[in-house]
C-alpha cells in the first residue's frame, strides 16, 4: 500500500499516520521529497479497509498496490486453470460454446434446441428453470420439471448441462440434474449463496454483477475458492450504463484484464450483454477474438413466442452460420471451437 501525504501535512500528522500504520501492523518504508513525503506500506491483509488510512489527517491519498482477491489471482497460481468436466474442458485453447435457450419451456422446446446445441458442435446446453425476472409477472420458470427435461435433452444428445440456481435451498435440488452451477448477474454478491456453492465439488459460472467492477467479480470467486471449490468460471454478461442502445454494455476489455489478474477462465455472454439478436453475431465474433475461453449463447427456434428474452435469441440458421465464422477466428489466434 502506498500513501501520499499532503505537501503541507504536519510533522505531528505524520507521525500520527506512521503510528497508526504501525498499529495495523505494517512495515513502513519512508520516502521523504522536497514537496511530499509518501510512506510505502507493506503487510497488507487482503481484507485491510484502506479507508482506515484515507481518513487520517494530512493523507492525500492511499493506493493498493497488491490485490485484495487471493486464491483467484495470477501471482498465486501462474498458470491458466482449466476447469475439466466429464469430456469438456474449460480454459485451454478450445473454445467451448453453452447454448440454448433462456428458460426452459417445454419438453418439445428443448429437445428441438439440445439437437441444434449439438449439431453445431457446441458440448454445452444451457436453459434456466429457476428465473431472476424484473417483473414478478414473468414468467418464472418450470423448476424441478424444468430440470428434468433439459436433463434428459442433453443426456440424448451427449451435452452438459448448465442452469442457474438463484437460492440456497434449491442448491440440492439442482446438484441432481446440472453439470454446471450458473450464479446469475443478480446474485454475484450474494455471499451466503456463494458460500454455500462453495461447499459444493460442482463448477460454478459467476456472471458479473450489473454494476459490478472487474474486482468485486473476482472477489465473488475468491469466495468459492476460498470455500474449498476450485472449480469457478466467470461470465462477462455486460454492465450496465448511460447507453439505452443497448441491454447492457458489453465490457469486452474485461476479458484481457481478467487473463491478466487470475487463472480462471472467463466465458462471454454476447446475448445478455446487447440484448438484441442483430447485435450477437458481432459481438460473439469480437470475444472469441478477445481470447474469451468459452461462449454463451441464447437460441431459440420461435423466438417471438419464447417466454423469456425472445428478442435475444439467435435463430437456428444464424446460430449455425455464426459457429461456422466462430471457428474461422478461433483458428486464427490458434484456437478451436
Ligand atoms: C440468463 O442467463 O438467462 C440470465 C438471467 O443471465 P444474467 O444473470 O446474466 O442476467
Ligand atoms: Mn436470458
Amino acid at each position: 500500500m502506498v500513501v501520499i501525504l499532503e505537501n503541507n501535512a504536519t510533522e505531528e500528522q505524520v507521525k500520527n499516520v506512521k503510528q497508526h500504520l504501525e498499529d495495523f501492523g505494517f512495515q513502513i518504508h519512508e520516502s521523504s521529497g522536497v514537496q511530499r513525503t509518501i510512506l510505502g506500506a507493506i503487510g497488507v491483509k487482503p481484507g485491510f479497509d484502506i479507508r482506515k488510512v484515507k481518513i487520517l489527517e494530512g493523507v492525500a491519498d492511499v493506493y493498493r498496490v497488491t490485490s485484495p482477491f487471493k486464491l483467484a489471482s495470477r501471482n498465486f497460481k501462474e498458470e491458466k486453470t482449466i476447469i475439466k468436466i466429464k469430456d469438456v474442458e474449460i480454459g485451454g485453447d478450445h473454445i467451448a460454446v453453452m447454448s440454448g435457450p433462456c428458460s426452459i419451456e417445454s419438453e418439445e422446446q428443448i429437445f428441438k434446441l439440445a439437437e441444434i446445441v449439438a449439431r453445431s458442435g457446441a458440448k454445452i446446453l444451457r436453459g434456466g428453470a429457476f428465473k431472476p425476472r424484473s417483473s414478478p409477472y414473468s414468467f418464472q420458470g418450470l423448476g424441478e420439471d424444468g430440470l428434468k427435461m433439459m436433463r434428459a435433452a442433453a443426456d440424448k444428445f451427449n451435452l452438459l448441462v448448465i442452469t442457474e440456481v438463484m437460492q440456497i435451498d434449491q442448491i440440492e435440488l439442482i446438484e441432481k440434474y446440472t453439470d454446471i452451477f450458473q450464479l446469475g448477474a443478480r446474485n454475484m454478491q450474494n455471499f451466503s449463496l456463494l458460500k454455500e456453492l462453495a461447499q459444493s465439488k460442482v463448477p460454478v459460472m459467476i456472471k458479473r454483477g450489473l454494476a459490478s467492477t472487474i474486482e468485486e467479480w473476482l472477489m465473488s470467486a475468491e469466495y468459492i475458492l476460498a470455500g474449498g471449490n476450485n472449480n469457478v468460471i466467470l461470465c462477462e454478461r455486460g454492465i450496465r450504463t448511460f447507453e439505452p442502445y443497448t441491454r447492457n454494455t458489453f465490457d469486452l476489455s474485461a476479458i484481457p484484464v481478467v487473463h491478466q489478474k487470475s487463472h480462471l477462465p472467463v466465458v462471454a455472454d454476447p446475448s445478455h450483454a446487447t440484448g438484441l439478436r442483430n447485435q450477437v453475431p458481432p459481438m460473439a465474433r469480437a470475444a472469441v477474438a478477445a481470447g474469451a475461453d468459452a461462449l454463451m449463447i441464447e437460441i431459440h427456434h420461435d423466438p417471438e413466442n419464447a417466454l423469456s428474452d425472445g428478442p435475444q435469441a439467435l435463430l437456428p440458421d444464424t446460430y449455425l452460420q455464426l459457429m461456422k465464422e466462430l471457428r474461422e477466428i478461433a483458428h486464427a489466434i490458434g484456437k478451436t471451437i
